[in-house]
């Protein structure tokens, strides 16, 4: 099973794509953790080129293909995919679809989190992450620790107001065009409309799991 979360930052495609990725037994692929990684190792032949994200920019198609093509090679995605923050770019998109094809496979799912701009900031001022396991929280919760790996929870350098709008409107300006690729391909489309800031990640779950089975996807 490959699906698809399409949303823009904040929208909490990170916090179901755990989710998701348990209920299906498949990987998640967030290529915004990929790309951090390598942000973080000065060694890594990419490390120059995805020095952008720090300015809320997107790094090349190019780039991120690739990290995703190495990446998918990993056993945990054995049964497949969910990705998160990619595909991006229409250029992107096609070229999942060519990577998947080679290996027999297609995009099943395409998830789309439609949040408003005013949600969108609420959530990502306050948001932060264990910098190990990558579970995100809210800071209204009052949690400084995460509560399975003991150590601090941080604040992602980007996660500040003029970022968090530049990557706003890059979405707009960049991935909202994906909406009309996979509506016009054979994957099932969910769109789910966010609009309401104590909407918990559960509720959005709730929505997804019957979708899906209204889709007989499950
Ligand atoms: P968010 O969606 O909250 O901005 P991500 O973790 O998905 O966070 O991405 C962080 C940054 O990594 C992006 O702002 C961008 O610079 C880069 N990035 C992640 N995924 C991609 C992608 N598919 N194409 C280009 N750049 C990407």
């Amino acid at each position: 099973m490959y699906i698809v979360l399409l949303g823009p930052p904040g929208s909490g495609k990170g916090t179901q794509a755990e989710v998701l990725s348990k209920a299906f037994d498949i990987g998640h692929l967030s290529t915004g953790d990929l790309l951090r990684d390598i942000l973080e190792n000065k060694d890594h032949p990419l490390y120059p080129k995805v020095q952008v994200i720090k300015e809320g920019r997107l790094v090349s198609d190019e780039v991120v293909n690739q990290v995703v093509e190495d990446g998918l090679d990993k056993p945990k995605f054995k049964n497949g995919a969910i990705f998160d923050g990619y595909p991006r770019t229409p250029a992107q998109a096609a070229a999942l679809d060519r990577m998947l094809a080679a290996q027999g496979q297609k995009i099943d799912v395409v998830i789309d989190l439609d949040v408003t701009r005013d949600v969108l900031i609420y959530r990502l001022l306050g948001r932060l992450v264990c910098p190990r396991c990558k579970r995100i929280f809210h800071k209204r919760y009052g949690l400084t620790e995460c509560p399975d790996c003991g150590i601090e929870l941080v604040r992602r350098g980007d996660d500040n107001e003029e970022t968090i709008l530049k990557r706003f409107e890059e979405y707009k300006d960049k991935t909202a065009v994906l909406q009309d690729y996979y509506k016009n391909s054979p994957a099932v489309y969910i769109r789910l409309e966010i609009s309401d800031a104590s909407r918990t990640a559960e509720d959005v779950q709730e929505e997804i799991t019957e979708r899906l089975r209204q889709h007989d996807v499950i």
